[in-house]
């Protein structure tokens, strides 16, 4: 009725208009409660426009999202195809592909205007975390349950070296592919601040002077303010939840798999490509491969020969 989405009649309600589900067709909808008959038509005619053109907006893009993902994994499946007929010795093992992004790379000296506004906000969540009695004045639902997610990941994967070791491994080649979106405020939260706080027994100064000392001079441009060629100029401790639970889909699938059977019977070719976690789907038609690694009998990667990035269209 609002937008062009295909409608069922409810045969139970049939006196009840027909209307999709979307949030703003529905929204739309109740208003005409809170209008005159004509005002609302002509609100009606301009929303219902404005609807119209969101929802294709959203279509083309759920189809180039789709376009670029076929348009890497065909690419990948090149390169496995490669892969496979030059290896060796499979012992009858498939290969597996995991796909991971790159962290940004050029360098620059921290500009004045990032550190003070760095500063400001990590003033700010200190301040709001100094204004209450209990911690858990700060927290609510998504705030609890990102915690008991981390503490849950935590648990798995220090129980187990095997994940640490490829979360290290995946992680260190990727250089922080998720990181670029941390800018200014790095995920600190008054939540992150006052655990410290109640913790370590710190108060709000010295809390302030040590994010400030750990500033690096020299920061990624493009990323976060705390993210240096080496990894995060914090120690973990002092980083929000968001930052330690996270994991990109592609290294979640990769662990997922590690731990099923099938890693046993699967070979591991990383292929890594230029965009980081944030972008990938700004690229017109895909992102391009920067390298390739096979994993070898002693689980370490091996990078595979560069002529694989000239040329994988059209493998010999
Ligand atoms: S979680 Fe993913 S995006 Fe982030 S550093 Fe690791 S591999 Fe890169
Ligand atoms: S604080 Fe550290 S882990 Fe978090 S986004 Fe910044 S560099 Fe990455």
């Amino acid at each position: 009725m609002v937008c062009d989405s295909p409608l069922i009649q409810n045969p139970i309600k049939p006196d009840v208009p027909k209307i999709c589900n979307h949030v703003q067709c529905q929204a739309l909808y109740k208003q005409r409660l809170d209008m005159s008959p004509a005002l609302y038509k002509q609100h009606f005619q301009r929303q219902q426009q404005y609807i119209i053109q969101k929802k294709f907006a959203e279509i083309e893009k759920q189809k180039h999202i789709e376009r670029v993902k076929h348009a890497e994994f065909d690419e990948n499946e090149i390169i496995k195809k490669w892969a496979e007929d030059r290896l060796s010795s499979r012992n009858g093992r498939s290969i597996k592909v995991t796909q991971i992004p790159t962290g940004l790379e050029a360098l620059k000296p921290l500009e004045a205007e990032r550190i003070n506004e760095y500063l400001q906000h990590v003033q700010s969540v200190i301040e709001r975390a100094c204004e209450v009695e209990d911690i858990s004045e700060l927290l609510d639902d998504q705030l609890l349950a990102t915690h008991q997610s981390l503490l849950l990941q935590d648990a798995r994967i220090n129980s187990n070296p095997m994940l640490e070791a490829e979360v290290e491994k995946l992680c260190g080649l990727c250089r922080g592919g998720c990181c670029a979106a941390g800018g200014n405020h790095a995920y600190i939260h008054a939540v992150t601040v006052r655990r410290l706080m109640d913790g370590l027994s710190v108060n709000a100064g010295e809390l302030l002077d040590f994010y400030q000392q750990h500033l690096p001079q020299f920061s990624i441009v493009g990323s976060c303010i705390n993210q240096t060629p080496t990894g995060c100029s914090l120690p973990r401790q002092y980083r929000s939840d968001v930052c330690n639970l996270y994991l990109c889909e592609e290294l979640e699938e990769h662990l997922a798999w590690k731990e099923s059977d099938q890693a046993h019977s699967e070979i591991n070719l990383v292929v890594q490509r230029g965009n980081t976690n944030w972008n990938r789907f700004e690229a017109v038609e895909k992102n391009p491969v920067t390298c390739a690694y096979l994993e070898n009998d002693e689980g370490e990667l091996m990078q595979l020969a560069p002529e694989i990035l000239l040329m994988p269209d059209q493998p010999d």
